[in-house]
């Protein structure tokens, strides 16, 4: 096992740039601009009552540690700067997102929506109209348990392929982090080209409603399709 820091740095460059430009594009088009005006609104008013700012803040420390561990200690370990094809790069983006989602739906209608876990993710469903800022308003236990369920999928894929090529996992972590963001946006956009992620934001925003709602996947649809659990 030797510590690859180029890749690293690729690893990490990769997931930035794709942060960066992804929001630039889509902020430059105007219903786009005008969903995060609306967002903003409803996030001032949010972070304006006390309880808002310290849980926001815990989960950003928390976030800061976890992927500042995997970014700068772990994932050098595991990444590589070996050319892959598409089709591969593709299948093991897909491959991780759709075992983790298997798992975050397991972790979510069992444990978080069972007795023990409960009051913890609670604190999240506080929110029954959420915006933005709510994807941090999260109990930091929750934060923690789904950081490494993600990390932890990674890190199995790992010792199943034995390596993994740093831009694939790159363009994974944007996929993942964006996608966690997003779902609790106020979103409006009910037309091609977004009329997929509109229609998830829509669902998880139903989960929010009260606690007795399904939906309880975050990347797909398909786990709560299949245990008759879309709401
Ligand atoms: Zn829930
Ligand atoms: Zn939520």
């Amino acid at each position: 096992m030797n510590y690859d820091w180029q890749a690293g740095i690729a690893l990490l460059g990769t997931w930035m740039a794709l942060t960066y430009v992804g929001r630039k594009i889509a902020f430059s088009i105007p219903a786009v601009a005008r969903m995060r005006e609306w967002n903003r609104k409803e996030d001032e008013e949010r972070l304006a009552k006390a309880k808002y700012p310290p849980i926001v803040k815990q989960n950003r420390l928390i976030g800061a540690v976890a992927y500042g561990l995997f970014f700068f200690v772990v994932a050098p370990l595991f990444v590589n700067l070996q050319p892959v094809p598409l089709w591969k790069a593709a299948l093991d983006i897909a491959a991780v997102l759709m075992v983790y989602d298997f798992f975050y739906y397991l972790m979510h209608r069992f444990l978080f929506h069972g007795p023990i876990l409960l009051k913890v993710h609670a604190l999240h469903h506080q929110a029954r109209d959420p915006s933005h800022i709510d994807s941090a308003y999260v109990h930091p236990v929750e934060t923690v348990m789904g950081t490494t369920l993600f990390l932890g999928t990674v890190l199995g894929m790992v010792a199943l392929l034995g390596s993994y090529n740093a831009f694939t996992l790159g363009v994974l972590f944007w996929i993942w982090v964006e996608l966690n963001t997003v779902n609790h946006t106020k979103c409006e956009l009910p037309n091609f080209p977004f009329k997929t992620i509109n229609r998830l934001i829509h669902k998880h925003h139903v989960h929010h409603i009260n606690m007795g709602m399904g939906n309880y996947a975050t990347i797909t649809m398909l786990y709560d399709r299949m245990f008759g659990t879309l709401d």
